[in-house]
């Protein structure tokens, strides 16, 4: 039990603190949650813990001159309406409604903002009456990885340090199965290479045992001698061709295979991404997934080339050349030995001491990643508050924090790699001293099987071929790791099952009359906390829809169950009848068409943008639905007309004009049910009403779901739908609401009361 707490959810008060709150009649043993924050509410530094029992909500904290009180607040459960946080410069407060206003429980820094979120979402849930639980499970920090607490690059991304690399390596191996063939032909150049690469130094023993030194003595004749030479002349210039030939076949095949292995993940993953419905992509950034799609993949391909050029290929070097470090002579092999307890007591140096400090590195490069991606995808902002330096402050800091832990690292490894070269090439002195001995003494006692001056040199030659290879080996896993991360990080996309799917039994809907039904719909983004809490409403085919509420309210979740970018976690969706979970994927798109809140624009023509959904509309139709939407006028401003380049998200337009563009494409979408979310709120109130009317004329009999942000613009609607805290609180005609005096009509008199202002808004209605 004891190790299912939260750390930071049941943080224990120190025993000073908590004898102090018992004298005052708080046990923090009866608090459910209890957080700590390092701010007062003065905002000087301090230790203050929010203890919450099941009635009563507690601050404490060691009582000083302006709280000589260890309890500086105390409320009880039905005191409280409301509770919110309240983002600060530096941090944030904690604010509960009591009476009517908002008053400050505690104040934290930016630090703790997260902790003190997730706080106001439980405390949310108290004073709904339902006590929700706290466990191990609150601690998670999808920034951190929750087995080593290293940074991660991506919010829930891999970690680098506790990934399981065997199981990674052995699904690779089982990828590229369908290659086998190639990575056998591959293998076996690869093994002829190696092998032509082993002959020069036979070549070079031949020379000198066979042909040099029987020369200098006289028993070989100087043609002989000079018709042997030329033989191997041209035996080495054949192998050395003969490599160069298997080197760049197999540089061939190797990219052949690479490319192809990592063109076909590339589009793998792509599928899938297309397929993950859109709570995957409130998970997961943008910049994560254009990474593991664009870099990630390329693992494949990087794994497959060192394979035939990179370190397979030194390790084969190393293990064939110690065979023939051993076939010449077994006795001089085992002398090269000797260092070898000193390897052993290297690597033992270098995976306790050197290979650590990667960790740090990573660390590092996932805090710069992040941070530098966080600045430029916010650049507007950090510009409009000038912010520029703050944010050079903090990218320095973890640019330095880089330089640091790369030179902490290559300080170690450029002592360990020159003092491993030292060990491996003490073997080289050995075998002159022992080697030539046994050369010399061999001469001498006329010893012809022994050990002669060329098979010494072609050792020597070997001995190099071997060791070369072993000095790179150290930043083999530093490789192998980066490989298999990013290995892993796109298996991890393909592995993501889509959350949405269609039913096995899809109905289709090939004649839609557009008529919705929400049936006692619950649903919320996280589990535990419902945005929409058992709606139910309905609306006939071809009615206009007006939708009101406060910002939070749940109106665009709402239309987002409709179009099903999420299920639903009770209750029922209806499109005609049809459960919006039974029905095929693509007649629900045809049928549903959305404007969205955010208008999206692709980079390309204005023209591009307004067929996107319909490739094959005729030129007629997209010059209606842009007139119907009035962009066709600003349109027609810019000298390329349809034809004029928009940047990315839309770049070089105003936010009226995406606005415009998109419920142009809407329109020729020709959906039977049309919703708008907000579509209009970038708009001036005389366009907005000229927009209006035009779709009053294009949506008859066509069902229409208009969340509005004007309340003046629902005078044409069928019937309006009020939505407060994810419940619908009113609904009715305008009228009817008017005089019902509820929400509604306090929104309203809101509104008019703000229009009152002379503001560009109100001085064009003044003109009319
Ligand atoms: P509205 O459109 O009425 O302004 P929304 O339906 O967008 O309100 O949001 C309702 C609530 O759901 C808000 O509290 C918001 O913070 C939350 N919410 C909206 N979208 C998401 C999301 N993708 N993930 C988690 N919470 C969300
Ligand atoms: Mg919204």
């Amino acid at each position: 039990m004891a190790d299912s707490r939260s750390e930071l959810l049941n943080r224990p008060v120190p025993d000073d603190l908590a004898v102090l709150a018992r004298g005052e009649g708080v046990d923090p043993r009866q608090a459910w949650l209890s957080a700590e924050t390092d701010l007062n509410l003065a905002g000087g530094y301090d230790q203050v813990f929010l203890l919450v029992e099941d009635e009563r909500l507690v601050t404490v904290a060691r009582p000083c001159e302006r709280w000589p009180n260890a309890v500086r607040i105390n409320l009880s459960r039905t005191a409280v309406k409301e509770v919110r946080t309240r983002q600060g410069v530096g941090g944030g407060f904690l604010e509960v409604l009591v009476d009517g206003v908002y008053v400050e429980v505690l104040a934290f820094s930016n630090a703790r903002a997260d902790l003190f979120h997730k706080v106001c979402s439980k405390l949310k849930l108290w004073i709904g009456d339902r006590k929700p639980s706290v466990s191990r499970e609150d601690d998670y920090n999808p920034r951190k990885c929750p087995k080593c607490g290293m940074t991660l690059e991506f919010k829930g991304d891999l970690c680098r340090r506790c990934i399981n690399r065997g199981a990674v390596l052995s699904r690779i191996i089982r990828l590229m199965g369908p290659y086998a063939g190639w990575g056998i032909l591959m293998l076996a150049i690869l093994l002829a290479s190696i092998g032509l690469l082993m002959i020069p130094p036979q070549l070079t023993k031949h020379l000198i045992d066979d042909v040099i030194e029987p020369a200098v003595k006289g028993t070989l004749t100087t043609d002989r001698a000079a018709r042997d030479l030329m033989v191997l002349v041209v035996a080495l210039i054949g192998i050395l061709i003969l490599r160069a030939i298997c080197d760049s076949v197999n540089g061939r095949l190797s990219s052949y295979v690479g490319t192809q292995i990592t063109t076909d993940m590339r589009e793998a993953v792509l599928a899938r991404l297309m397929r993950l419905s859109v709570d995957y992509y409130d998970r997961h950034s943008v910049g994560q997934l254009t990474s593991r799609a664009v870099n990630d993949t390329g693992a494949f391909n990087d794994l497959i080339r060192n394979v035939t050029g990179g370190y397979l290929a030194q390790i084969l070097v190393v293990v064939i050349t110690g065979v023939m470090l051993f076939s010449i002579s077994w006795k001089l092999a085992l002398w090269t030995l000797l260092p070898a307890p000193l390897v052993i007591l290297a690597s033992t140096f270098y995976w306790r001491r050197v290979y650590p400090r990667y960790f740090r590195v990573w660390d590092a490069w996932s805090r710069l990643w992040s941070s530098l991606s966080s600045i430029l995808s916010g650049v507007r902002v950090v510009k409009a508050f000038g912010q520029e330096q703050r944010e050079e402050d903090r990218f320095g800091r973890s640019n330095r924090y880089v330089r640091d832990s790369a030179r902490r690292v290559e300080y170690a490894t450029s002592l360990f790699n020159p003092a491993m070269g030292l060990i491996f090439s003490l073997g080289g002195p050995i075998v002159w001293y022992v080697g030539g001995l046994e050369v010399i003494n061999n001469a001498l006692l006329g010893n012809h099987e022994g050990l002669k001056l060329g098979g010494l040199m072609a050792f020597m030659a070997y001995l190099g071929m071997f060791y070369g290879p072993l000095a790179h080996m150290t930043t083999l896993t530093d490789w192998l790791t980066r490989l298999l991360t990013a290995a892993q990080r796109t298996f991890e996309v393909l592995d993501t099952s889509p959350q949405i799917v269609q039913a096995d039994s899809a109905k289709t809907l090939t004649s839609p009359q557009g008529s919705i039904r929400f049936e006692n719909v619950t649903f919320g983004y996280s589990r535990h906390e419902p945005v929409i809490k058992g709606v139910s409403f309905e609306v006939k085919p071809g009615e206009h829809i007006g939708v009101v509420g406060k910002s939070g309210s749940g109106k665009t979740t709402l239309i987002n169950l409709l179009a099903r970018f999420y299920d639903v976690d009770e209750g029922r969706v209806l499109i005609d009848g049809i459960d919006v979970r039974d029905l095929e994927m693509g007649d629900l798109r045809k049928t549903v068409g959305v404007v969205l809140q955010e208008p999206f624009l692709f980079r390309g023509t204005i023209y591009a943008n307004v067929t996107y959904g319909r490739r094959d509309a005729t030129p007629e139709e997209v010059l209606g639905a842009s007139k119907a939407s009035h962009a066709h006028k600003f349109i027609m401003r810019h000298s390329l007309g349809y034809d004029t380049y928009i940047g990315e998200q839309g770049a070089g337009l105003s936010g009226g004009e995406k606005q415009r563009i998109s419920i142009a494409r809407a329109l020729l979408y020709n959906p039977k049910i049309l919703i708008l979310d907000e579509a209009t709120s970038n708009i001036d109130t005389e366009s907005e009403q000229l927009i209006q009317e035009a779709l009053a004329r294009m949506t008859a009999g066509r069902t229409t779901i208009a969340i509005a942000h004007r309340l003046s613009t629902l005078k044409n609607s069928d019937r309006v739908l009020v939505v407060d805290k994810g419940l619908i609180v009113e609904q009715g005609s305008h009228e009817e609401l008017m005089a019902l005096g509820g929400l509604y009509h306090r929104l309203v008199k809101i509104q008019t009361e703000l229009s009152r202002e002379p503001s560009v808004d109100a001085l064009t209605i003044l003109k009319k």
